[in-house]
């Protein structure tokens, strides 16, 4: 059985302060229902704070990036141990904007999933067509060349991560795939994890694209999607909150 997972990527946004009052609103609101879960994913600077509001309490915490390298002569670069010290469950690894910004490839995805394994943690692996890559009807390549990569790497450890489905034209966009398209995406993707080995069908699959709590119960009761990546709308603690009870 596979509990839902919501996790929220606040992306480059925050401040001490305001973050305080977010940390505390949702550990406030969050009263985890049984085989649920919730997750933020914060800026490196902040990891400490996340873990000072939110030690024990039902919600997890990450990063939103680790680096492939386990240490050394790195500059700027964050090792998945160093993240694991602050107490994290997730690492979030190949967000689009990292693909499409920092020339992050299927093979340092790949890398970086091993890493973030390496060091305690579960990955929360990316993955997505463009608007160009879906109208050209090449979807199920993508994303399934995307997670083949990670999945080669990993090889019986893929059981242990989580996948998310964001396609990239929905991804702060206000631009959300409908159910139909989200979950035919994740049926693929389940068929693929299903041929690899019987543990990695039971891999969570988040959808990830302008998630919001008019559109999330619509999205969650699809038979193959098991939460979601939420961006901007994890940054206000009522809305997040609402996405995760629904
Ligand atoms: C994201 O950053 O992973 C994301 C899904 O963003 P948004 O919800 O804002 O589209």
């Amino acid at each position: 059985m596979r509990g839902k997972l919501v996790v929220g990527n606040w992306k480059m946004n925050g401040g001490l302060r305001q973050n305080d009052g977010l940390l505390a609103d949702l550990r406030a609101g969050w009263v985890a229902p049984e085989g649920e879960e919730l997750a933020v994913c914060v800026p490196y600077p902040y990891l400490w704070q996340a873990q000072a509001a939110l030690s024990g309490s039902a919600i997890a915490w990450g990063a939103q990036d680790v680096s492939e390298h386990a240490g050394g002569a790195h500059t700027g670069e964050v090792s998945a141990g160093m993240v694991a010290e602050f107490g994290c469950r997730y690492a979030i690894v190949g967000h689009s904007e990292r693909r499409a910004h920092c020339g992050e490839n299927d093979a340092t995805v790949a890398a970086k999933a091993a890493a973030a394994l390496g060091a305690g943690l579960t990955p929360v692996v990316c993955v997505g067509e463009t608007l160009a890559e879906r109208e050209a009807g090449t979807t199920g390549a993508v994303v399934l060349r995307q997670l083949d990569v990670v999945a080669a790497r990993l090889g019986d450890r893929v059981a242990a991560i989580v996948v998310a489905y964001e396609p990239v034209w929905a991804i702060g966009t206000g631009r959300t795939a409908s159910p139909d398209q989200a979950q035919a995406v994740h049926r693929t993707l389940r068929g693929r994890l299903e041929s690899i080995a019987a543990a990695a069908a039971n891999v969570r699959l988040l959808y990830g694209g302008s998630v919001k709590s008019d559109n999330a119960r619509a999205l969650f009761a699809c038979p193959d999607i098991d939460g979601a990546l939420v961006g901007g709308a994890s940054l206000k603690a009522d809305e997040f909150l609402a996405i995760a009870h629904a």
